[in-house]
């Protein structure tokens, strides 16, 4: 079976009209994706650029060659702006034109002008130049956890390699002179691997675009806006799949729970801004006396928890006392208010086969109890009679109350 290339150029300008309608309209419907909006416009552009082309002959070379590749190289470029404002990256006016216009120009060259190879060269080069670079941006981005990303990033990089590669194989076929540009095998091959591309690319970056919203949607329901960290209900998650995790590798872990002193008094002398501030501080002091490996969530108001893996008590012990000490430090002197914040924290070491994470947040909910007791910024390490001293006290008003009720339901 023979394509003819002429119904593969009338097929190619079908698809890039629909591709980048079909990006229009995504980004119609969610005009936050400018990138979306890119990358549809690049896809009509190349649809502009195959119209000329598919002129040959019929209009002068200056239309359906130079100006039809300028368009050509226009839309790779288009596709690349398109991936730095994915990333926030800003648009580049000058080397979006640099390709069309550095084409336009050698072009004028004598020694370019019956060289079909070296055109074809020089065209390649500035194709696969504009495609690398798109696959760069994406490489850039990728702290991103977007799966899709890599597709891109190898699509995009293959597909510089391939375009750079045609011409010294092309030049290497007999039979591929200018006079059958249109008769050639090669020219089959490359319009149908362009097209290829285009649909594939249009594809993977509609998935790209599609797995940041929903990234962005999920982390907005799980991180807590004013602090950064995990809100409650992200935390307890993290915390759940730790415990099952925990089963098949058990190991010492330790539970923490802390209480800003005093944080009403802070928004009565301060305001409600300043005590934003401070949890956000808090926030900031944690993370950074912490590992990674480590959670930490906002329970809720200035209630937060923390979970240490594969911690012995000492270093729990340590790694709390540094928790309290970083943030008092930190939280001497908020945007020029002396407000001298502190934390109590309440500290449950485990070393059981099992992890009841309710029932961890309460003993050292009551070891918080027993800090807030014994004149507050200190820590306070969860023993069995901590449990009978807060039945005879004040019952528990805080976040962890709530959450071992729900789990004994
Ligand atoms: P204690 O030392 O016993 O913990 O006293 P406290 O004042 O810290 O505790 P209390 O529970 O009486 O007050 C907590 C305050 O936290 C009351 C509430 O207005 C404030 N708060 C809760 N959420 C936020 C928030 O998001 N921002 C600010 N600025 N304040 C908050
Ligand atoms: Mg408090
Ligand atoms: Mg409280």
């Amino acid at each position: 079976m023979t394509l003819d290339v002429h119904t593969l150029f009338l097929v190619t300008i079908y698809v890039e009209a629909i591709l980048g309608l079909l990006l229009l309209f995504v980004w119609a419907q969610n005009t936050a994706l400018h990138a979306v909006c890119w990358w549809g416009f690049a896809h009509l552009i190349r649809l502009a650029s195959i119209a000329l082309f598919g002129m040959y002959g019929e209009v002068p070379d200056l239309i359906s060659i130079d100006l039809a590749n300028a368009l050509l190289f226009t839309a790779f470029a288009v596709t690349w702006t398109g991936a730095r404002v994915f990333d926030g990256r800003p648009v580049e006016p000058v080397y979006l034109v640099t390709g069309a216009v550095l084409w336009l120009l050698i072009c004028r060259l004598p020694i370019l002008t019956d060289d079909i190879n070296l055109r074809s060269l020089i065209a390649s080069a500035i194709i696969s130049g504009y495609t690398w670079l798109t696959a760069f941006e994406f490489w850039r981005g990728r702290g991103e956890p977007l799966v899709s990303r890599w597709p891109a990033i190898i699509m995009f990089f293959a597909h510089g390699a391939l375009f750079l590669l045609r011409t010294p194989m092309v030049a290497l076929l007999p039979g591929s002179a200018s006079d059958a540009v249109f008769g050639s095998v090669w020219m089959t091959v490359l319009s149908f691997e362009a097209l290829l591309l285009t649909i594939s690319g249009a594809f993977i970056l509609l998935a790209m675009a599609k797995e940041r919203t929903e990234l962005r949607h999920r982390t907005a329901a799980m991180v807590d806006p004013l602090t950064g960290i995990s809100n409650r209900r992200a935390f307890l998650q993290d915390a759940s799949v730790l415990a099952k995790r925990h089963i098949g590798n058990p190991r010492p872990i330790a539970v923490l729970v802390i209480d800003l002193d005093h944080f009403k008094s802070i928004n009565d002398r301060f305001g409600h801004a300043v005590g934003d501030r401070v949890l956000a501080i808090f926030a900031d002091a944690a993370r950074k006396s912490m590992r990674g490996s480590d959670l930490v969530g906002r329970l809720g108001g200035e209630e937060f928890a923390a979970i240490l893996t594969e911690t012995s008590r000492e270093k729990a012990i340590e790694v709390a006392e540094r928790i309290r000490e970083t943030f008092a430090q930190l939280a001497r002197d908020v945007d020029g208010h002396p407000v001298c914040a502190t934390v109590s924290i309440g500290l449950v070491h485990c070393q059981e086969r099992t992890l009841d994470i309710p029932d961890l947040l309460t003993q050292a909910d009551h070891a918080l109890y027993c800090a807030k007791e014994r004149g507050r910024n200190r820590v306070e390490i969860a023993t069995p009679d901590m449990l009978e001293r807060r039945e005879q006290g004040t019952p528990s008003t805080t976040s962890i109350a709530a959450i071992a009720a729900k789990s004994a339901a």
